[in-house]
């Protein structure tokens, strides 16, 4: 299924459809077969009046088996992609955004680049792949463990930070 990024956009175009996870060859590599669960998407172009940017909206939902780095059991978990692109013209203006984005120093909107072939299940793995944990694990191992209990933080808190500062 292949688009023309800008034109999409600019018409407001549509497309949906539901895909069996399996399909999403890089998405799967590396995680537990089988990958049959089907995964919904959609993809709405849209054109800013005001400033004429093209977005595009992405959505996916969709469960693949993933393996828990706690237990190493398969599970199921759940994946939601909710992201809107901006649409530049080529890698000069992407990494002006990406300048622009990087000073703002918030997480403003990311961009692509419009491919005039845009393939549009690749681009629903890539966000997929995205959303995709680096190290799933379930909320609650089915079996007792005696490793303490799941640090979700991945930045030590405000309180510890100052602890460090005060011993220096
Ligand atoms: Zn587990």
């Amino acid at each position: 299924m292949i688009i023309d990024a800008m034109e999409f956009a600019r018409a407001g175009q549509v497309l949906e459809g539901t895909a069996v996870a399996s399909t999403f060859v890089r998405l799967c590599e590396g995680l537990p077969q089988p990958q049959d669960a089907q995964v919904s998407w959609r993809l709405a172009g849209r054109c800013d009046a005001g400033t004429g940017q093209l977005w595009l909206d992405v959505q996916a939902q969709g469960r693949v088996r993933v393996v828990c780095q706690r237990c190493i059991e398969p599970f199921g978990l759940d994946l939601q992609v909710d992201n809107t692109l901006g649409l530049v013209r080529n890698t000069a203006e992407l990494e002006a955004m990406e300048a622009l984005e990087t000073a703002a120093d918030d997480a403003g909107p990311e961009y692509l680049v419009a491919e005039r072939h845009l393939d549009v299940l690749a681009l629903i793995e890539d966000e997929l792949i995205l959303v995709l944990p680096y190290a799933p694990r379930h909320a609650v191992c089915p079996e007792p463990s005696d490793e303490p209990s799941p640090s979700r933080q991945s930045k030590p808190s405000p309180f510890a930070v100052l602890e460090q500062l005060r011993k220096h």
